[in-house]
């Protein structure tokens, strides 16, 4: 290897060239994680009536377009949308577009209703151990359930930094986590949580679901939980 200098200048230059024209396909990808957030209901199922003029599926694409807008300055992580309007979208639907995004995480939002008017706070639900066991034993049920479990855990994972932040926009009053079999959450291979953000029977909560400030407080809440689970990975 004995360049001249005017050759060595030459062969830096081109290589120089190269690399600025590989082409973006082929350049090492930073795989940023994918968040998809689902405003329950919309278009005729309005989900539960908050008053008059205001339903669920109002405050869920309100929070969740906050939510979005919160963290587009994040680099830390991309958000999409299962509706961006007010549209009607079955659980198969919502659930056949995760499946085509297969996001990082999956957060639905909902408003919880209840008999009374006592019940009051967030819940978080998260799929339950139980909500669809192995059936029989065989390998390949129990890689399923290895499978279903490190999702399992990282769900529970994902639903206590839902907790910790959203103690700040409802005090004492949380109802904290719930595990239960939900149909949207069956199945999906990822951390996926469900998240009640109060109560429309509830005079406070329902006060704090419509108004634009503590809308914006627990969409704040849900994108600090949201970098935090990320920040732990
Ligand atoms: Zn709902």
């Amino acid at each position: 290897m004995n360049r001249s200098p005017v050759e060595t200048i030459l062969f830096l230059l081109m290589a120089g060239i190269f690399i600025l024209t590989v082409p973006a396909w082929a350049q090492p990808q930073q795989a940023t994680p994918l968040l998809v957030v689902d405003p329950g209901h919309g278009g005729t199922d309005g989900g539960v009536k908050i008053n008059e003029r205001y339903q669920e599926k109002d405050a869920t694409l309100a929070i969740a377009s906050l939510l979005q807008n919160e963290l587009a300055r994040s680099a830390a992580v991309t958000v999409q949308l299962t509706r961006q309007a007010d549209r009607l979208m079955t659980t198969s639907e919502r659930r056949k577009a995760v499946r085509a995004l297969q996001p990082a995480l999956f957060i639905s939002l909902h408003v919880n209703g209840g008999f009374g008017k006592r019940s009051s706070g967030y819940e978080v639900y998260f799929p339950g151990f139980g909500s669809k066991g192995s059936g029989g034993g065989g390998t390949t049920e129990i890689l399923k359930d290895m499978v279903r479990n490190k999702y399992l855990n990282e769900s529970v994972r994902l639903a206590q930094s839902l907790q910790r932040n959203l103690e700040d926009v409802f005090p004492r009053k949380g109802r904290g986590l719930r595990e239960a079999p939900i149909p949207i959450l069956e199945g999906l291979a990822m951390p996926a949580v469900v998240v009640e953000i109060g109560f429309a029977t509830n005079p406070e909560d329902r006060a704090k679901i419509m108004n634009d400030k503590t809308q914006r407080a627990i969409a704040q809440a849900l994108s600090r939980a949201v970098l935090e689970y990320l920040n732990n990975r």
